[in-house]
């Protein structure tokens, strides 16, 4: 008997829970440690922003769907690992710290022969003085209830606007090193649709706001592709969506400060600049969750399987340290923890080897530059892989690792308008792979024919299809695998 410990119960360690359950004959136990009890569709949470979708649609309980399918479920956080056990005759286990009413601060051990590290990401609002909604003086949609919250103060800032108040809408990164650009670029064009519709746009500036040294990068060091049979890069394409609508943007800008109806953001050149506002929605850097770990005598580890940003090592290369030298071959492949081949990490929990867009820094040396990105299809296929991986172990089959390289990964991002089926439109946008590789594709880093960019209609049903189908297969309801990550 075999047992399997994922940490997190977001898009990758769900999947990556559902995926074992599925293939592990009974006798080995699944077992989720994840703090939340329940699920959030976090994408659609950019629905619940703006008012479009109550938080009830984007969550649902996580304890009934784990009890039907057999899969063990502790509502705690993990606190440290100790992947060689602690003392003499002591096994790998983790430490947990139980966050459920009826148990909360208990903490307990839990023995393990593999474990899923699929945390996510810490989001790291203390970074930026002043910066969200628990703290600070600026909204997030991270969350479910930080969207709630969001789309409560925008409906008081449409109200302000109909009564004749000239209103300012600050949407983007909070941060020099942010991530999530496609979150706060689908927000704005969310934004901008309800004010038009609510009859105030006019009344209503919106700026955009984000550490990308130039539109369209979205931490992916920017896309060239084809519309229409035309070349275009997603910089072009993304401004001229935004002077359609009549966004300002400012880019290449890292905000230092947030206080209360106003923020300041220093830019490229060095210059600090102040802006005054009546909303912000501002996302928060992330870092790896804060779990320790330790090696049987007790000896602190947490640095040889952790990097700086609290993320765990993999099978990446990260030795290089210039963005010359960088290339797709240093992203990891199995998501295997070199040191404790019993550990692995998915989703946004890996440490990637370096960024992907071109890294900056200001005239006064404050870091400006978009962190790579983890999407949720890359997350959910990382966790299969690693899923298959552990389940071929557990057989005994001898076989190499499953591998998901971001480098041999597309992903698409849409980036849609409204909640209504026939009232809407979507910035659709396909590449492949995720990290570019200049070896195979030495123009633009990736396929020209699988890398797209497209608005309409379309991309708006596939979005609602995609949050439908999405809570079906996180319910683990009929034909739930069938459904691709
Ligand atoms: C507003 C917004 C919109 C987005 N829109 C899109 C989109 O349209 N398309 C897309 O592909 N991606 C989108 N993303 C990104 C997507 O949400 C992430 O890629 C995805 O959630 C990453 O999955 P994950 O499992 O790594 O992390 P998460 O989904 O964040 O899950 C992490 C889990 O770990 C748990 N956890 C935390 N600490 C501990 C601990 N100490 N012990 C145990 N468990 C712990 C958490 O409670 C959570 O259950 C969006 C993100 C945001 C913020």
């Amino acid at each position: 008997m075999a047992r399997v410990i994922v940490l997190g119960a977001g898009v990758a360690g769900h999947t990556a829970a559902q995926h074992l359950r599925r293939m592990l004959p009974r006798q080995h136990d699944v077992i989720v440690v994840s703090p939340n009890s329940q699920w959030n569709w976090i994408p659609s949470n950019i629905w619940v922003g703006t008012g479009r979708m109550t938080k009830d649609q984007v969550l649902f309980p996580l304890a009934p769907v784990y009890r039907k399918k057999g899969i063990d479920f502790h509502q705690a956080k993990a606190v440290a690992i100790y992947p060689e056990g602690l003392g003499p005759d002591s096994t790998p286990h983790v430490e947990v710290e139980y966050t459920s009413p009826e148990q909360k601060g208990r903490t307990a051990r839990i023995g393990y022969d593999y474990l899923i590290n699929a945390t996510g990401p810490k989001l790291k609002f203390e970074a930026t003085p002043g910066l969200g909604p628990d703290a600070g003086h600026s909204l997030s949609v991270c969350t479910a209830a930080h969207a709630e919250q969001a789309s409560q103060r925008l409906a008081a800032i449409i109200d302000a606007a109909k009564s004749g108040r000239r209103q300012r809408l600050v949407i983007g990164m909070g941060n020099g090193t942010c991530t999530c650009q496609g979150a706060a670029f689908e927000y704005t064009f969310n934004v901008e649709f309800e004010l038009r519709e609510a009859g105030v746009r006019d009344a209503c500036e919106i700026v955009y706001l984000t550490n990308e040294a130039e539109l369209g990068d979205f931490g992916v060091g920017g896309m060239r592709f084809k519309q229409n049979g035309f070349f275009t890069t997603s910089q072009l394409w993304t401004e001229s969506l935004f002077r359609e609508r009549g966004v300002k943007a400012i880019s290449g800008a890292a905000v230092t400060r947030v206080d209360e109806g106003e923020l300041v953001y220093e830019t490229l050149d060095g210059v600090e600049h102040a802006l005054d506002f009546d909303f912000a929605m501002l996302l928060p850097p992330f870092c790896g969750q804060p779990i320790a770990a330790y090696a049987n005598d007790g000896t602190d580890i947490t640095d040889t399987i952790f990097a700086p940003s609290g993320f765990m090592k993999v099978d990446a290369d990260y030795s290089k340290t210039s963005y010359e030298e960088w290339s797709a071959e240093d992203w990891p492949r199995t998501y295997q923890n070199p040191t404790y081949d019993t550990l692995f990490a998915a989703g946004i929990a890996f440490a990637p080897p370096h960024p992907i867009s071109k890294p900056r820094a200001s005239a006064g040396g404050t870091p400006i530059a978009p962190a790579p990105p983890r999407t949720g299809q890359p997350s959910g296929t990382i966790a299969r892989a690693v899923a298959e991986t552990i389940v071929d172990r557990i057989k005994g089959r001898d076989k190499p690792a499953h591998q998901a390289s971001m480098a041999d990964m597309g992903a698409s991002c849409v980036a849609s308008t409204g909640a209504d089926l026939m009232h809407g439109s979507a910035a659709a946008m396909i590449m492949y792979p995720v990290v570019p590789d200049y070896r195979k594709y030495p123009l633009t880093g990736r396929h020209p024919r699988h890398t797209r960019g497209e608005i309409g209609l379309f991309g708006h049903w596939v979005k609602h299809m995609l949050h439908y189908l999405f809570l079906h297969k996180a319910k683990g309801r009929f034909g739930w695998s069938l459904i691709p990550e």
